[in-house]
């Protein structure tokens, strides 16, 4: 029987890479849900093609403002409005590609309705880690992490055993700036911050690979997924973006997922998981392909160093990491700040103090709000 699959930022880059597997694999997977933020129309030519999905946009006014045609098609709206299409659709898998905070509802419904949870919203596990395992684990479901890095790592750590892994190391490409000086950077533009060197993404996560944020919250993802110590996961970057990450054992010996940088490598592993089935997608040929290492430059990229210390401190402080860089890059954006206030404004939100008893969602989401509103502060000191 074909498993059923809700597409979560269907229109977005992690969207439209898993319709492309979905496409080639349609013995196996039917749609039966597509939402999108605000890109209206790329939704309905997706709906024109899958005319039994359910179709939800998520931003509410960009839905009131559509035709009563339109409306009659896309019949969902919302964040409420996403959270009923989950319950309703009956989906098997669901695949989150939502970027930012805004995907740890829809991840904590598809768990609750007993869906597996193939992830590619890292903000759902470095708010929630314990609180969506717990739901999880509740619900006899899974969670299938579609982020290469923790892909490549969920299944190293399936081949070879948790308890024999010593290290984990996730690679990072170093993003457009790896070279550059701190007066460099100081200059760099929008425009600069936007051309990745090997992965075509969305605007916040690439100006995230730029900062190396992305890293730090891939830092935080990795401790809080895999129940890890902080000392043991370690970054290591590696420009080509070939090796997805790899583990040290025990006895000394690393193991690595290679493959070229497509993400529909680890979103067909993740919807065939545990099997392992042919995929057409990111086959690397070695042959005159020369890997380069080495180590990332904390002292340059903060940002870096900044989400250890929030993993460390644990509690609250993931989560308000995680906002004041969103509220930061989204004024970096707007040309309101520049690049390296990014980093001086996560140092400064997280100085306050972050501590809660019970990572409960309503907590994580007080701390959510009260850390945006820190930031925000520091933005309008910054910005003249
Ligand atoms: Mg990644």
């Amino acid at each position: 029987m074909k498993r059923k699959i809700a597409v979560l930022g269907a229109t977005g880059s992690i969207g439209k890479s898993t319709l492309d597997v979905i496409a080639a694999n349609q013995d196996d997977f039917e749609i039966i849900l597509l939402s999108a933020h605000q890109d209206t129309r790329g939704l309905l030519s997706l709906g024109t093609q899958l005319p039994s999905a359910k179709l939800v946009i998520t931003d509410h006014q960009k839905w009131e403002g559509q035709t009563p045609e339109t409306r009659s098609v896309i019949t969902y709206w919302g964040q409420d409005g996403l959270v009923q299409a989950i319950k309703e659709s009956g989906a098997d898998i669901v695949v989150n590609g939502i970027a930012g905070a805004a995907g740890l509802l829809p991840s904590i419904t598809a768990l609750e309705t007993g869906a597996d949870l193939a992830l590619a919203n890292k903000e759902t596990i470095v708010m929630a880690g314990p609180l969506v395992a717990s739901i999880a684990k509740k619900n006899h479901c899974r969670i299938l992490p579609v982020d290469s890095e923790h892909s490549a790592v969920f299944h190293l750590l399936e081949a070879h055993g948790a308890d024999a892994v010593e290290e984990v190391i996730l690679t990072a490409s170093g993003g457009p700036f790896r070279q550059y000086s701190r007066e460099q950077l100081e200059q760099v533009s929008l425009q600069d911050a936007l051309n990745h060197p090997t992965w075509k993404m969305g605007g916040k996560i690439t100006i995230d690979s730029a900062s190396l944020a992305n890293k730090g919250l891939e830092v935080i993802e990795a401790v809080r997924l895999f129940s890890l110590k902080v000392d043991q996961v370690s970054v290591l970057v590696h420009p080509q973006s070939y090796v997805h990450s790899l583990i040290r054992l025990k006895d000394g010996s690393l193991y690595a997922q290679i493959s070229k940088p497509d993400m529909r490598v680890p979103i067909h592993n993740a919807l065939f998981w545990p099997e392992v089935r042919y995929c057409q997608f990111g086959r690397l040929d070695l042959v005159g392909q020369s890997l380069h290492f080495e180590q990332p430059k904390t002292d340059l990229f903060p940002l870096l160093p900044l989400a250890y210390e929030a993993a460390r401190l644990g509690e609250g402080y993931p989560t308000a990491y995680n906002a004041a860089n969103e509220e930061a890059v989204a004024a970096f954006m707007k040309g309101h700040i520049s690049f390296v206030d990014i980093g001086r404004i996560v140092a400064q939100v997280l100085e306050k103090e972050w501590s809660c008893d019970e990572l409960d969602l309503q907590s994580i989401l007080d701390v959510d709000q009260r850390s945006r509103a820190a930031a925000q502060e520091c933005i309008k000191e910054l910005h003249h």
